[in-house]
């Protein structure tokens, strides 16, 4: 029975199984009939029959070209990303005219939240291909990838195979979620693994140690993320086609918010459009003071989190028969948060339905435990207890007319202004980003760039010990040390750029002192505040501040030129978010900061340099 089982199941796709698959189906099905029903080989027989009459052997999904309609899928999908769109799109136009999409392999890389996995979801959508994604972050195990051999206990085969079976079909989109996190195995490198994996050459005859059969892999499209390129394993960068994406500014944090995330997150909850406003100041200040990432994940946390607590006010108003008006001037009148309406002075517990007519004067007196339970109970009863309607509604009114004399100028909606926003998200996360208003002597901003997007960040110096300090220098802030070394080329360059400019200043010489880089608790590393440290200690050794809300990066050599560095769009994006007016960059760099969009430069005076001379005459 259970041979004829398999054969039935493998049926519709016998024609377009490979004959070697077919050959080793017939084989265990003999097996299988061999062997005792009782025994650990039967099951083993039947778990690998299972998995291979299982897989999608030959059964594709029809490829869709069509870079119009790609194009409006991408856009619907996405605000903005013009320059990833457009390489997505030719991609697409090149698959159009070789007939299939096969050879490249994109990767997307970017800080968390800027929509890498969300753009790999579109892309299958655009190709008519289904999605499947698995993360190899942190995995050190090669058989997660290439499976167990059968004669384990408990033997699986690996991911390929798992999504595989999962999806259907023999052409999905695989997304390789953070590639760059590979770890490394103890037994077999998950590198190779990998690469055998995503290999055009190699991996149309893919072997699984578990399935034992080759499995064709070439019609299967990857697509990888990271967030930093670097820490990719260069073989396999060698095969990638890498489409960077930076992070966003706040205008366009405010268009993925209003167009995107706010419609989401009202489907996710059930809430009408009409029923909530989120104002743009409170837009404004979710973005400025609790999500200053250069992605939009957390924004989208605290979006669903308002919407929530609006849905959780609905309920009860379902319930209670209120009008939303009613919420919302509670909101707006008491400040207070939804938890306090709900079960302040208001609400009855459920349980206390059945005796709603003394519950009326007993109000006050109960108390729900929370908003979660309560609203619970609430959903399920208004499906359950229609009836109860009228009883509750006549009881709702009471309670209404003792409000209305105060609160009748009616507000529509539920209103989320600045001035409630913290009712529902609770209030402003500290960020240190910016902690001097107007730097003071011996401090300056620079700019870095991080897998969390691009930072800004102060290089401190100060003096620790003046006349005997024989021109030493600590260097403190969890720095690597290509950093600490370019303090050291800081501190030489000082040192001769001062004897130029005043030759009578014997400041370096004798001087200790003690350069920092906050926050301390955060590992630093890189050439490009070579710069930066620089006008510090000159900054220092001149007793003169810095121009006010300047901004600086720039790797330096011995005899002060500038040279490159890397994440020009991140860096600027943060300095817009720290309200930076004027930003410095090596030259070299000219033409990154060119091809940025124009709403992304917009107001910023960026100069650029290939000498320090030039940072000398505009910071100090
Ligand atoms: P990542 O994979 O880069 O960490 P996600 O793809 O998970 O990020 O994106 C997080 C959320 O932000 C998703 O819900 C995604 O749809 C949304 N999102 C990111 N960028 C955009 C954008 N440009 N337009 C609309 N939504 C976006």
């Amino acid at each position: 029975a259970l041979s004829a089982k398999f054969r039935e199941r493998l049926e519709p796709n016998r024609e377009k199984c490979p004959p070697h698959v077919l050959q080793v189906i017939e084989e265990e099905l003999t097996k299988l009939q061999l062997l005792e029903a009782s025994s650990s080989e039967f099951n083993v027989t039947r778990n690998y029959l299972d998995w291979l009459t299982v897989l999608p052997w030959g059964n594709y999904s029809d490829e869709n070209f069509d870079v119009i309609r790609a194009q409006t899928i991408l856009d619907e999908d996405h605000y903005g990303l013009t320059d990833v769109k457009e390489r997505i799109l030719e991609f697409i136009a090149v698959g159009k005219l070789r007939g299939t999409s096969q050879g490249k392999i994109i990767c997307l890389s970017g800080p968390p939240g800027v929509g890498k996995t969300s753009i790999g979801r579109s892309i299958a959508r655009a190709l008519n291909r289904k999605f499947f994604r698995f993360s190899v972050g942190g995995l050190s195990d090669v058989a997660e990838i290439k499976g167990h051999r059968r004669t384990y206990i408990g033997a699986m085969p690996g991911k390929m195979v798992q999504c595989l079976k999962n999806v259907g079909t023999a052409n999905p989109l695989v997304l390789i979620d953070e590639i760059d996190k590979l770890g490394r195995g103890h037994a077999g490198d998950p590198a190779s693994a990998l690469l055998e994996l995503l290999d055009p050459e190699q991996n149309a005859n893919f072997l699984d140690h578990y399935l034992d059969v080759p499995i064709d892999l070439s019609k299967v499209l990857f697509v990888c993320t990271a967030n930093v390129v670097d820490n990719i394993p260069n073989p396999l960068l060698d095969r990638m086609e890498v489409i960077a994406i930076a992070g966003y500014i706040t205008d366009e944090k405010m268009h993925i918010a209003r167009d995107y995330l706010e419609k989401t997150a009202q489907e996710a909850c059930g809430v009408k459009p009409e029923q909530v406003e989120v104002t743009d100041a409170a837009l404004l200040g979710l973005i400025e003071n609790y999500c200053r990432e250069a992605g939009v994940r957390n924004l989208q946390k605290h979006i669903e989190k308002i919407y929530r607590k609006v849905c959780s006010a609905s309920l009860f108003v379902m319930k209670k028969n209120f009008s939303v008006t009613m919420i919302a001037l509670r909101l707006v009148r008491e400040g207070s948060s939804n938890e306090s309406i709900i079960s302040g002075k208001v609400v009855q517990p459920t349980e206390v339905d059945e005796t709603d007519q003394h519950a009326a004067e007993n109000e006050t007196a109960v108390e729900v435990e929370s908003v979660e339970n309560s609203s619970h109970e609430l959903k399920s009863e208004s499906s359950v207890q229609t009836t109860d309607q009228s009883k509750d509604s006549k009881d709702a009114t009471e309670t209404e007319t003792l409000e209305e004399t105060e609160t009748s100028k009616a507000v529509e909606k539920v209103l989320v202004d600045p001035s409630n926003l913290a009712d529902f998200v609770g209030k402003p996360v500290f960020h240190a980003e910016r902690i001097y208003d107007q730097t003071p002597v011996g401090v300056v901003m620079g700019l870095a760039w991080t897998a969390m997007g691009g930072s800004t960040l102060y290089i401190e110096t100060t003096l620790v010990e003046k006349g005997e300090g024989k021109g030493a220098l600590h260097v403190t802030g969890q720095l690597g040390d290509v950093m600490k070394e370019s303090a050291q080329i800081a501190h030489t360059l000082a040192r001769a750029i001062l004897l130029e400019k005043e030759p009578d200043n014997p400041f370096f010489a004798n001087t200790k002192l003690h350069l920092h880089v906050p926050a301390g608790a955060t590992p630093k590393d890189g050439p490009s505040a070579g710069c930066t440290m620089i006008t510090s200690m000159l900054s220092l050794a001149m007793e003169k501040p810095v121009k006010k809300d300047l901004a600086m990066t720039g790797e330096v050599t011995l005899t002060g030129k500038i040279l490159p560095i890397g994440g020009v769009k991140e860096k600027t994006i943060a300095a817009r978010r720290s309200e930076v007016k004027t930003i410095i960059f090596p030259s070299a760099n000219k033409r990154d900061y060119d091809e940025l969009a124009p709403n992304v430069r917009e107001g910023l005076d960026v100069h650029f340099v290939d000498d320090y001379s030039q940072i000398f005459n505009l910071a100090l």
